[in-house]
């Protein structure tokens, strides 16, 4: 691991000072030189990887007391980027009204990591793609701008079928973002010029040709809270991978109904483990909404969901078992008891 600065700050605007100033100094653009530390789970072992290099890291967990609250104010959720997933995963009201969150927290990680991992860390958590995470591999243009991407004549078994680019393959891996998007999360940002709140879709950048820049963020800005309108008791995550836990999704569907008796008034679609960055699926919600749901508009659903996937040589299987996955997340969400 290379020598860096470690400083704990008391508030946020000490922070955001501490990390746009450790920035500027090194000239850096985007991969910052400066790093927020919440849980540490992704950066510290990212640092011990050499693949994250911050000369500086800004222990932003004294803002906790103001920064990890979850409240429900006139309907709408309220989710500070401090919480922790498991204290998240365990509120009853999340269980209730939001079950997608409380679905694709319990599915993410170990419950040790969980128990430590931030919701903002979460969602900007990073690929899991070998080349990217090896660093003796020298091809990979997400790390290493313009020298070439190993995935794509490579093993590529868990990469992205969708929004993929010529440039980078790699899967978006979280869990928890899934659900956000779905539910038409906005993200608090809190930066030098004061706090902005952007709509959680465009959080995230796809590769195209500048696979280094994953999300919109400017160096120095923190994400403070996540919020949610209305509530969506009918909704579930389903998670297939590798193994029952323990295990990123190889295809994940986060899946929110408003049904009156059988008539689909309002459909929520979104896509994991086989996607560049979380995938909302609006072809989807569209062939669904005010249709009844039976076996052949499940079929329809799940054919539309992947229509735009390009396979590599080893991850065409995750475009049959993705259909399945929101077939069956599609029932569940239908049939569950509320
Ligand atoms: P940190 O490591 O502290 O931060 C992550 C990144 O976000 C860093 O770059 C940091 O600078 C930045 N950051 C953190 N907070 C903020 C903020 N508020 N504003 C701006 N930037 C910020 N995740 C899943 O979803 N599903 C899984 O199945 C899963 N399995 C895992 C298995 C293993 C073995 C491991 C190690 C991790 C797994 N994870 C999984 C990832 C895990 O959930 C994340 O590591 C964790 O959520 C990151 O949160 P953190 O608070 O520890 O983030
Ligand atoms: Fe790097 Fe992306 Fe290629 Fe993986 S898929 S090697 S992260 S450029």
């Amino acid at each position: 691991m290379r020598p860096f600065t470690y400083q704990r700050t008391t508030d946020a605007s000490s922070a955001i000072q501490a990390l746009a100033a450790a920035a500027s100094a090194n000239n850096a653009l985007t991969e910052a030189s400066s790093q927020p530390l919440a849980g540490g789970t992704t950066l510290i072992d990212l640092m011990k990887l050499d693949v994250m290099r911050p000369t500086t890291v800004v222990d932003i967990n004294p803002l906790a007391a103001s920064w990890s609250n979850v409240s429900v104010d006139n309907g709408n959720l309220r989710l500070g980027a401090l919480a922790r997933m498991s204290d998240v995963a365990a509120k009853p009201e999340i269980q209730q009204h939001y079950p997608v969150i409380a679905d694709a927290l319990k599915l993410a990680a170990s419950p040790q990591l969980r128990n430590m991992a931030s919701l903002g860390g979460n969602v900007l958590q990073r690929t899991r793609c070998t080349y990217f995470r090896d660093v003796s591999y020298a091809n990979c243009n997400k790390r290493n701008p313009g020298s070439g991407c190993a995935a794509l004549q490579g093993f590529n078994r868990t990469h992205a079928v969708l929004g993929t680019s010529e440039q980078c393959i790699a899967t978006y891996p979280g869990d928890l973002a899934q659900a956000l998007i779905a539910l038409d999360a906005t993200v608090e940002i809190t930066g030098r010029s004061g706090v902005r709140n952007l709509p959680f879709s465009e959080l995230h950048k796809p590769p195209g040709d500048t696979p280094g820049i994953e999300t919109v963020l400017s160096p120095g800005e923190l994400i403070s809270a996540f919020s949610i309108p209305g509530r969506w008791p009918r909704s579930v995550y389903l998670k297939a991978r590798d193994r029952q836990s323990y295990e990123f999704a190889l295809a994940s569907a986060a899946i929110a109904l408003d049904m009156q008796d059988d008539v689909i008034n309002d459909a929520r679609v979104a896509l994991g483990g086989v996607a560049t960055v979380p995938w909302r699926a609006r072809e989807v919600e569209a062939l669904l909404k005010g249709q009844k749901l039976d076996d052949a508009l499940t079929g329809r659903a799940a054919e539309a969901a992947f229509a735009d996937a390009k396979a590599g040589k080893h991850n065409g299987f995750k475009i049959a078992l993705g259909k399945r996955v929101v077939s069956r997340a599609l029932h569940q969400a239908a049939t569950m008891e509320i």
